[in-house]
């Protein structure tokens, strides 16, 4: 990606200000002072993420330097002192990111969240659902300027397809009223799946129908938008479904993984493991983990624990890898069971021949494993691959019991 943002300010306290916090978010921040200055970097750079300019500038007071940057494709947020509507009305129809009042430092603060947006923006797919190619081409383009992927579909059939084509799609934007398949038995269907229900969907249509509101947000839409739309409320809108769907997933994640290794923790691995009979759990615990602690240190445990997790993600890349506590992990296999021991034998053995620095110090360790598919419920199956577990542990340690 092209991590640089031009920044045309002649104010010194922004332009500091914002060149400080672009500087954070990992840019490189280039800055011009006045139009002059401008016209001399876009002669030798024009590939920028976004550029941050100033209305009015000491040899530019009518938007020249903004003028100038779209002229060379850029996608430029306007920030100006100057709140006229029709100054205004002219900029977001040259499709600008946004127009921000710089009142006070806090204004300007809108605009490092809104590059923020953006910079998230780059992991969101959406899927664009209208009968009407010129709808769907003028959101696509809107989406594309705020670097989200976008993906058209012209039915709500045609938008299942796509979607199941299409597994990294993270937002959707729906008509209702469409040939085959309308928008809001397309939502219907889509929240009934679980792969994709909490998948961010916002509505549309240019209906006169005042309950269609209401039975979108009832089908499972998280907001309505009616056509036609104004841009910024439309950016405002996908901005909130957005923000609104990550927040939620930053919580899932807190609530389900191990801050330590990024691994699954006990709450996932009981709330998602369906367990039929032949699946397999295998139980695993560090070998003299204790001892590492008393001769490198609570942190040279720790980073033993990342590197071991690292190990165990690798090798068992088709199992789900839990951390069950302290040093012990849990992995809980639907496959084949001879194909889960090979994995498991190659994870022991990875973990053997591994070396984990640490201030200086190598340290190694070992783990002692128990696999089992006996039972048929999750906590049995646990139960048994745990006695198995310590028939490692009093056989030796650094082994496989099954
Ligand atoms: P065995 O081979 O029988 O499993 O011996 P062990 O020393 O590994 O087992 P024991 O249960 O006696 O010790 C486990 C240690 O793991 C004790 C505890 O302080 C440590 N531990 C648990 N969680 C963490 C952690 O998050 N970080 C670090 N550094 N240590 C941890
Ligand atoms: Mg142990
Ligand atoms: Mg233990």
């Amino acid at each position: 990606m092209n991590k640089c943002i031009l920044v045309i300010e002649d104010s010194k306290a922004f332009r500091s200000f914002l060149e400080r916090e672009f500087s954070r978010l990992g840019f490189d921040v280039v800055t011009a002072t006045s139009l002059e200055e401008t016209i001399e970097i876009f002669e030798f750079q024009q590939d920028f993420f976004c550029v941050v300019s100033d209305y009015c500038l000491p040899d530019a007071p009518f938007g020249e330097a903004i003028d100038l940057a779209i002229s060379k494709q850029q996608r430029v947020i306007v920030i100006t002192g100057n709140f006229d509507k029709d100054i205004r009305a002219s900029f977001i129809e040259k499709q600008i990111l946004d127009y921000i009042l710089k009142d006070s430092v806090s204004s300007i603060k809108y605009a490092v969240k809104l590059v923020e947006r953006l910079l998230k923006n780059q992991h969101h797919h959406a899927l664009i659902v209208d009968d009407s190619s010129a709808i769907r081409q003028y959101i696509a383009g809107l989406l594309e300027h705020q670097y989200i992927k976008t993906t058209q579909a012209s039915d709500g059939q045609d938008g299942l397809d796509k979607l199941t084509l299409h597994s990294d799609i993270s937002f959707i934007i729906t008509d209702h009223n469409m040939p085959i398949k309308d928008g809001i038995s397309m939502i219907k269907t889509i929240r009934s799946n679980t792969a994709n229900d909490t998948t961010p969907i916002l509505g549309l249509s240019g209906s006169d129908d005042p309950t269609l509101t209401a039975q979108f947000l009832k089908a499972g839409a998280n907001d309505f938008l009616n056509k036609p739309f104004n841009q910024e409320e439309f950016y405002c809108r996908v901005h909130q479904t957005l923000n609104l769907k990550e927040s939620a997933q930053e919580l899932y994640n807190l609530a389900n993984q191990d801050p330590l290794t990024g691994l699954w923790n006990r709450r996932y691995l009981f709330d998602n493991a369906r367990c039929t009979s032949d699946d397999s759990i295998a139980m695993m615990d560090i070998d003299f983990f204790k001892k590492v602690n008393d001769t490198y240190g609570h942190d040279g445990g720790d980073a033993v624990l990342i590197a071991v997790a690292e190990a165990l993600k690798e090798s068992l890349a088709d199992s789900t890898v839990v951390r069950f506590g302290g040093e012990e992990f849990c992995v809980y296999d639907q496959g084949d069971s001879d194909s889960f021991y090979t994995a498991l034998e190659i994870a022991r053995q990875k973990i053997e021949t591994l070396t984990v620095h640490h201030n200086g110090q190598s340290i190694s360790v070992t783990i002692s494993i128990g696999v089992s598919n006996l039972g048929d419920q999750l906590d049995n199956k646990i139960l048994a691959a745990d006695k198995l577990l310590y028939q490692s542990k009093e056989n030796g340690r650094n082994q496989i019991s099954c």
